[in-house]
């Protein structure tokens, strides 16, 4: 492995979202300068949940974040499976003190948008340079000493590197890779936050739940501090082709989907303030992320369907990965190399791995009162559960070979 030459290389970020701040945080904390060029006027708060495996977490801990971060998540206590219509419970995998033991971080569920201030407040505290705003980067060319590209504004930049985390409509993506290879999933989504002190007492637990059910899935998680729940309903579905953050739907068209499930469901969806809905696309995995000073990363990379929960996590995977790269070898377009063969594998897994497990959530057999309580018992016993999730959880984005 041959080293960086002495003094800060100049990398540019096309993205302030999860993956693009995260990845300016790392690159700061290794002495690299940084630019950040977001696309949006503001940064306002836009979107519901995620959650934050002990992969994702352990990213966010290196990165001095624990203490802004521990005011504003949830940490759960478990996971849950539960039957669409009758309600009976599996617990799927305990978290808490479980997950510290096993895995050394924890498990968070929270607000995208109080992940996504927390994050701007460090990089504003950390940066010689702000955010730039309206700066929508639309086109990049790599050259021998470096890369150069066109904003929105008509203006052209320079930097050592570009980084695309231009997320899942990446314009860098499609000049990268061609034409984006999206294909509708025949599934929606709804989401919606419902305020805690409007739920009935015997749901305001700190627990994920995942409801299973003949062609849906329903997953419930609190958010803020305990103080919101976030609410996701996927249903089989192939009138809505929308792929957007901001869509809003109708309490009557998300019970018309839903409001034959079991009664804790219905009153969770009645009491969301406002329920969004977007189409889901899935993209195969595609290699060539990395072209000479240009690489995407996070969701401009591989973007993924959410039934495994880990396109954040992904993300801040990338950031800590990338980082290490570009601190290790002496040209960025090296470190891009290298971080494309080390990420490509686990990123590709995830994919398809998530894929698949729209079928388990939604399998027929839970139509089904005869075979329903057996399918759920097998599917989520303790051991299959554990060969599902341990390999994401172990990972560790601060020792993985490069
Ligand atoms: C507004 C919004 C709301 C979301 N809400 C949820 C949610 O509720 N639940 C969930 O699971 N996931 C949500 N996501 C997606 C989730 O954040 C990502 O899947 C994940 O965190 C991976 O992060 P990323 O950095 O790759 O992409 P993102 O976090 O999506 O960030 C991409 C960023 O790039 C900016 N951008 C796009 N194109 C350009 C360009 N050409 N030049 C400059 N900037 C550009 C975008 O405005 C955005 O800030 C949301 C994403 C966005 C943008």
């Amino acid at each position: 492995m041959s080293k960086r030459q002495a003094g800060p290389q100049r990398i540019a970020i096309a993205g302030a979202g999860i993956g693009g701040l995260t990845t300016a945080l790392a690159l700061l904390q290794q002495g690299f300068e940084v630019e950040v060029f977001e696309q949006a006027s503001q940064l306002a708060e836009v979107g519901a949940g995620l959650q934050i495996a002990p992969n994702g977490t352990r990213v966010l801990q290196a990165l001095g974040l624990d203490v802004a971060l521990q005011a504003i998540v949830s940490p759960a206590r478990g996971k849950e499976i539960r039957m669409w219509n009758t309600g009976q419970r599996w617990n799927l995998f305990d978290l808490g003190d479980d997950c510290l033991t096993r895995f050394g971080a924890p498990y968070w569920m929270v607000h995208r948008g109080d992940l996504h201030r927390v994050l701007l407040t460090a990089f504003a505290q950390r940066s010689r340079r702000p955010v730039r705003l309206n700066a929508r980067v639309m086109s990049a060319q790599s050259h021998a000493s470096g890369v150069t590209f066109q904003l929105s504004d008509g203006s052209v930049q320079e930097a050592d590197a570009l980084l695309a985390a231009d997320g899942v409509h990446s314009v860098l993506r499609e000049q990268l890779l061609g034409e984006d290879k999206a294909q509708f999933t025949g599934l929606l989504a709804w989401r919606g936050l419902v305020p805690m002190d409007r739920i009935p007492a015997h749901l305001q637990h700190p627990v994920g739940t995942n409801w299973v059910g003949p062609g849906a899935h329903v997953i419930t998680y609190p958010v803020r501090a305990g103080e919101l729940m976030n609410v996701v309903g996927i249903i089989e579905r192939d009138d809505w082709r929308g792929e957007s953050w901001n869509e809003p739907g109708t309490h009557a068209e998300l019970l018309t989907d839903f409001g034959h499930w079991h009664a804790d469901v219905c009153e969770l969806m009645r009491q969301i303030e406002q329920p969004f809905k977007w189409a889901l696309l899935g993209r195969p995995p595609q290699t060539g992320w990395a072209q000479g000073n240009v690489c995407l990363i996070g969701d401009a990379a591989h973007p993924t369907l959410p039934f495994l929960a880990q396109g954040a996590n992904m993300a801040l995977e990338d950031a800590a990965v990338m980082a290490r790269c570009l601190a290790a070898y002496d040209t960025p377009a090296k470190a891009f190399a290298i971080f494309e063969a080390v990420r490509w594998q686990r990123t590709a897994d995830i994919v398809n791995r998530s894929r698949d497990n729209a079928q388990r959530f939604h399998n027929p057999q839970l139509s089904d009162p005869a075979k329903a309580v057996d399918y759920v018992s097998s599917e989520w016993e303790p051991e299959k559960v554990r060969r599902r999730y341990d390999w994401l959880f172990e990972y560790d984005a601060w020792t993985v070979p490069l």
